[in-house]
């Protein structure tokens, strides 16, 4: 059958019915009573343990979430913990998962929790949604995973998979496609919770069957539970469902970063409340044009004008590269000695050594920098 305006293959979408769902639903919860991975927060129904791990699984990989949730968990064990914990302690504890904002808001929600709810983690997906950091698809995991609550979530494993099953062709970033996922999230987890399958298991089914089965790249279509639904291995349509438009163009930017070394101490300042990585402590460092980047003058004047340090000529050590969304950076790390009087002694700036940097929260460049050094110093200490 051909589109009449197009007369282009019209590419139909899977109708959805009861029985189509009970059947998916069947195929994913006995698939994943056999194939789930044993995650830590798996073995645990604590809303605020749960919740932790979904905020720190956001664009992050489970390998790497572990050994963090873990550090986390052991640090701050409970809801009132986290409240009373100072925000250094806490960004320590984030420190390298990125996206501090996620940290800040976990203490700011902790906090509300303790004061407005005495301390008592909220059952409602509508209180939840009240919090900082948390949206309809956190609400809705800690609900479900918690409280066994049919409440949908919709991730990217979710929208690929659902797109993929019911050949859903429109952009999910778009709002009637996006309105239609979250329906669909909603009609199988509420079919679940009618059926009293487990609404919990359910929605780790769907996440579980994205992250090892229905993979962006190369979906294992023939060991997936429900190949015998899914219009996309039907149709051959797996590379393009989800249908996520033309990718964004990545920016490049370059930034110089000053590592000012007195007495065995280097110079460092606090981000200031309000800026990306607030709270976190960097080397100076500023974003300058490429073309500018090694040019000693352009840089002894953006010190004077923005740190409000005299500099010696700065000499190249090393370069740090890192990835911020569409950005791709590049870091030039100088070595300067300070000329001016002036001590720096006033917030936000610090002269730490090596130990003393170790044990504060640095953003990821910038502990990689650290690194870098703490290696040189163990070189020149080893020959
Ligand atoms: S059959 Fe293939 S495309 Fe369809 S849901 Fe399974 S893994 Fe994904």
């Amino acid at each position: 059958m051909k589109c009449d305006r197009h007369n282009t293959p019209v590419r139909r979408q899977q109708k959805i019915s009861p029985a189509l769902s009970r059947q998916i639903i069947r195929h994913l919860l006995t698939w994943f009573s056999k194939n789930a991975r044993d995650l830590p927060w798996r073995r645990t129904r604590d809303p605020y343990a749960i919740w932790v791990s979904e905020i720190m699984l956001q664009q992050t990989q489970v390998a790497t979430v572990i050994p963090y949730w873990i550090r986390w968990m052991t640090a701050l064990p409970t809801l009132a913990n986290l409240a009373d914990a100072p925000q250094d302690r806490v960004l320590k504890l984030w420190e390298g998962l990125g996206y501090y904002n996620r940290a800040r808001n976990l203490q700011g929600a902790a906090k509300m929790i303790v004061n407005e709810y005495n301390a008592r983690f909220p059952e409602s997906f509508a209180a939840l949604l009240e919090l900082p950091g948390i949206g309809r698809y956190t609400a809705g995991a800690i609900c479900s995973i918690a409280y066994d609550q049919p409440t949908p979530v919709l991730d990217g494993n979710v929208v690929r998979i659902l797109t993929r099953i019911f050949g859903i062709g429109g952009n999910p970033k778009e709002k009637v496609t996006n309105t239609q996922l979250w329906s669909l999230a909603e009609g199988l987890v509420q079919t679940a919770a009618r059926i009293r399958l487990s609404c919990s298991h359910l929605n780790q089914s769907l996440m579980e069957l994205g992250a090892l089965i229905c993979t962006p790249h190369h979906p294992s279509c023939d060991v997936c539970p429900v190949r015998r639904h899914c219009v996309a291995k039907r149709d051959d349509r797996t590379g393009e469902l989800p249908n996520l438009g033309p990718r964004i163009k990545s920016t490049a930017r370059n930034f110089f970063a000053l590592i000012i070394e007195r007495d065995g101490q280097f110079l460092v300042r606090q981000r200031e409340a309000g800026a990306v990585n607030a709270g976190l402590w960097e080397f100076p460092n500023a974003e300058l044009p490429r073309a500018t980047l090694t040019n000693s003058r352009s840089i002894r004047a953006v010190a004077k004008s923005q740190f409000h340090i005299a500099i010696t000529k700065p000499n190249p050590l090393f370069q740090i590269r890192r990835s911020v969304t569409r950005y791709h950076d590049t870091i030039e790390v100088l070595r300067a000695s300070i000329t001016s009087k002036n001590a720096l002694r006033e917030k936000p700036w610090r002269w730490l050594n090596l130990d003393e940097l170790n044990a504060i929260a640095l953003s990821g460049a910038h502990r990689k920098i650290l690194k870098r050094l703490k290696d040189g110093a163990n070189a020149a200490h080893c020959f």
